[in-house]
């Protein structure tokens, strides 16, 4: 019988809905759980990730070493911990923040932020700026403002 050919003992059905999976229809063809079903559950995550760390920070990071240059980068609520990170590599454990910026979306303001920045000076490496300070804090906030405050 064509039908249980079809549909017979291979049958597959989401482990959530149990609704039948059809591959590449409303299964991506790997775990058993449909393609809303996945979806909600990417959804939940991410709001689950989002509760627990509701906000970030882009911040300017300093050391005294290099004293030309401002480093321009992202973390997570714990500041405390990224500055730290860069301590491990610093014999004198000098590197500072200079300035912490608190968002909501701190990679995508990182990412635009960068860009400026990177338009202001031709002197960068990676996340490291030679520009003076002031100009970097108010291309920060500047760009805060924009990403986040005007929507
Ligand atoms: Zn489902």
């Amino acid at each position: 019988m064509v039908w249980n050919r079809n549909f017979g003992s291979d049958i597959k059905t989401c482990q959530k809905c149990e609704i039948v999976l059809v591959k590449d229809t409303n299964w991506g063809g790997k775990k058993y759980i449909c393609r809303p079903c996945d979806a909600e559950k990417s959804r939940l995550a991410r709001l689950k990730k989002k509760q627990e760390n509701p906000y970030g920070y882009v911040y300017v990071v300093f050391n005294p070493a290099w004293s030309e240059w401002y480093g321009v980068g992202k973390c997570d609520h714990n500041h405390e911990g990224r500055l730290a990170g860069y301590n491990v590599s610093s014999p004198l454990r000098d590197f500072r923040f200079l300035h912490l910026r608190q968002c909501d979306e701190p990679k995508i303001l990182e990412d635009k932020v960068h860009e400026k920045l990177r338009k202001r000076t031709p002197i960068s490496k990676k996340e490291w700026f030679m520009l003076d300070f002031k100009t970097i804090v108010d291309i920060i906030e500047e760009t805060y403002e924009e990403e986040e405050l005007n929507v």
